[in-house]
């Protein structure tokens, strides 16, 4: 054993020998280090010869204890996979994956259901993974997978949601970065044929969405990788043609990116905005089955429901109308670093920290002073109230923002802007607000037009640009209505809206509403499971193996708050059981307490113990329930039920 395999058990206990610990583990190749349950997971930047699956529960114990307890005590279990891009999190979950690909049950069906589990993977990154400046292969949007397990624990099925894809990404990259894989694998991989039915030429240099400056990259395959994706849809289970309608949508957004604008004056003075080379309009026009008189028009014009009567005004910013009809097709704006996204993404992740912090950290405390059982507090900090400040009902900045979007008059974002300032200083008059408010940082070095939030992990300066806008996601109705006329049955089906005979003049959720109400549906099913946590760390900023730096895992070790963990965890018990369902559950293991034990469960769980030589160091007695400090433990009372 290098090191300390499970910081618990770490002497000293302090910063630089738990970075130190993490530190030696990783030169000697040994990148999970666990506390407790939780997994601390170093990205090697290389391949190790232990990712096979055999292999992973002997390096995984922990997936293999969440597993056997989905199994055999029916307990729905949740892994939680968290840390900076280019941490890990990506491979660590195809390593969940393969994992109960090897540990369950086999058979014709259930291979087909693993199958089709694993191949989800390449069909995703295809379309929502990008090179970035800190990941060749960075995830651009969050995915929740739900597995569902029989009572033999074989996989049935599974769910896969996704979050917040960074659409902005396909009209526009950042230096160094590229659009996602797919288009690049297509125009790469695809026969001279396939791309002559799509009307494509394989030269990136045509393709104004395709940046060229990174338009290659090493290590990546993108003509292989095409191959993988069409097998792995088929296996998901895509038909032919449906591959096809999927691909034509790929090289619609591909000449959308080429049509072009130019003004036109009009007699009555206003500009208008004509397509300036017809020949990629009529391309798009001709792949998703549209009249390009309809979509022209569309780009164009806006009808303005005005009572009873139509107009059509005239509009000069076609190239909005184009990205947000791309918004549509790619269910996918441009993303500015810290704009309204980003926020909401920060959300996310400040929520995802919360439900840490209450499973593992008070949850644990609060049971217990409960119990009875003896506990020195530990003082942690708890972000619930900058969570607060950006969901709160009543003055939080979403709904402050939703007041905004909807309040009649001249609204920009800087009306937004100025609200969120004088609420914010309004309340920290008051001395039950100012923890929250500290959390909204204001002081006089703020560039114009910007906020600053105190987030758990650090400092973020948001530019108030486009969040009105963002938020109210609005998608020109005469756009969808043209999209509703393609003959092409995947668009039309990504346009509902369209459909005349459903136009609805309700207005549409806000953007904000929407997703605090999925993280929120998020948060509540995984408060329903029982957690386990892999977080992910990267050794260093070059995508390099063998070089850690330390300060860098040092910043990512404080703001996942694995100190705090690991003194939790040290005065802790693993496992806890209410005192009945342990007595019924094991009371066949001795003669005292079987087939029935006349008295206090509690007492016949002491005897049932005793007798199966626990050691009394083991365990703790709570007021309901029995505390026991190693999982492991619990395993060897099972298997001597088993035999
Ligand atoms: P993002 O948030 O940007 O999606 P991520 O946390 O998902 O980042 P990954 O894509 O999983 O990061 O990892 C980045 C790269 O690091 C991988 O492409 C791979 O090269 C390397 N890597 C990560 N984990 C491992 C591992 N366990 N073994 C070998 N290489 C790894
Ligand atoms: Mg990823």
């Amino acid at each position: 054993m290098i090191g300390v395999g499970d910081m618990v058990l770490l002497e000293p206990l302090n910063e630089d020998s738990f970075i130190e610990n993490l530190r030696k583990r990783f030169d000697h190749n040994e990148i999970y280090t666990y506390i407790g349950s939780v997994v601390i997971s170093m990205n090697p930047y290389r391949s190790l010869p232990i990712f096979t699956p055999e292999k992973v529960e002997e390096y995984l114990p922990g997936l293999d204890e969440a597993y056997r307890s989905l199994r055999d005590q029916d307990k729905d279990q949740c892994i939680l996979i968290t840390g900076e891009s280019g941490a890990g999190k990506t491979e660590a979950s195809k390593l969940v994956m393969s994992y109960v690909a090897a540990v369950c049950g086999r058979g014709q069906e259930v291979n087909k259901v693993k199958e089709q589990l694993l191949q989800s993977n390449p069909v995703l990154e295809a379309f929502g993974n990008a090179k970035t400046v800190r990941n060749d292969n960075s995830s651009r949007f969050g995915k929740y997978m739900d597995i569902e397990f029989d009572f033999k624990g074989d996989p049935l099925g599974g769910v896969i949601s996704n979050y917040l894809l960074e659409k902005s990404r396909v009209c526009k990259q950042p230096r160094g970065e590229r659009n996602f894989h797919i288009f690049y694998q297509l125009l790469s991989g695809a026969s001279g044929d396939t791309l002559t039915k799509l009307k494509l030429d394989r030269d990136f240099s045509k393709y104004n969405y395709l940046s060229l400056d990174s338009a290659t990259v090493n290590g990546l395959d993108d003509a292989a990788s095409f191959r993988t994706v069409r097998n792995a849809m088929q296996i998901v289970g895509f038909m032919e043609d449906e591959v096809q309608l999927v691909l034509e949508l790929v090289a619609a957004v591909l000449k959308l990116g080429n049509i072009e604008f130019k003004p036109e004056s009009r007699v009555n003075g206003f500009d208008e905005s004509r397509v300036k080379d017809k020949n990629d309009l009529k391309e798009m026009c001709e792949l998703l089955g549209i009249e390009q008189s309809v979509l022209e028009r569309a780009f164009s014009y806006r009808t303005v429901e005005a009572k009873m009567e139509k107009v059509s005004t005239t509009l000069n910013v076609a190239q909005v109308r184009r990205s947000a009809l791309l918004n549509g097709i790619y269910g996918c704006s441009p993303l500015q670093d810290n704009s309204f996204e980003q926020f909401i993404i920060n959300y996310c992740n400040e929520k995802l920290q919360q439900i840490f912090i209450e499973l593992t950290l008070r949850e644990e405390q609060e049971e217990y002073v409960r119990e009875g059982i003896e506990w020195t507090n530990i003082e942690y900090f708890n972000n619930a109230i900058i969570c607060d400040l950006i969901e709160n009902n009543q003055n939080g900045i979403l709904a402050m923002l939703d007041e905004e979007c909807l309040r009649p008059g001249t609204v920009t974002d800087d009306t937004f802007l100025d609200k969120l300032n004088t609420i914010c200083a309004e309340h920290q008059h008051f001395e039950s607000r100012l923890s929250k408010n500290s959390k909204f940082l204001t002081d006089h070095s703020l560039p114009h037009s910007c906020f600053r939030i105190q987030h758990y992990a650090g400092k973020v300066l948001y530019r108030v640009e486009g969040f009105v806008d963002k938020n109210n996601d609005l998608l020109y109705r005469d756009l969808s209505q043209a999209m509703y006329k393609a003959t092409h049955s995947l668009m039309r089906q990504l346009f509902p809206e369209g459909n005349p005979a459903k136009v609805n003049l309700k207005r549409p959720p806000t953007a904000g509403f929407q997703f605090k109400a999925s993280v929120g549906g998020l948060m509540r099913n995984l408060q329903t499971k029982n957690p386990n946590y892999i977080r992910c760390i990267k050794p260093n900023d070059k995508k390099a193996a063998h070089i850690f730096t330390d300060s860098l895992v040092c910043h990512q070790v404080r703001y996942l708050g694995l100190m705090e963990n690991v003194r939790v965890r040290r005065a802790g018990y693993a496992f806890r059981q209410p005192y009945e369902p342990c007595l019924e559950r094991y009371k066949m293991l001795c003669k005292q307490t079987w087939p029935h034990w006349r008295g206090p469960a509690r007492d016949g769980v002491e005897v049932l113990l005793t007798d199966c030589s626990v050691p009394a160091e083991e365990f703790a007695y709570g007021r309901s329930k029995i505390f026991i400090r190693n999982p492991r433990t619990l395993f060897t009372l099972e298997e001597r039920r088993r035999a």
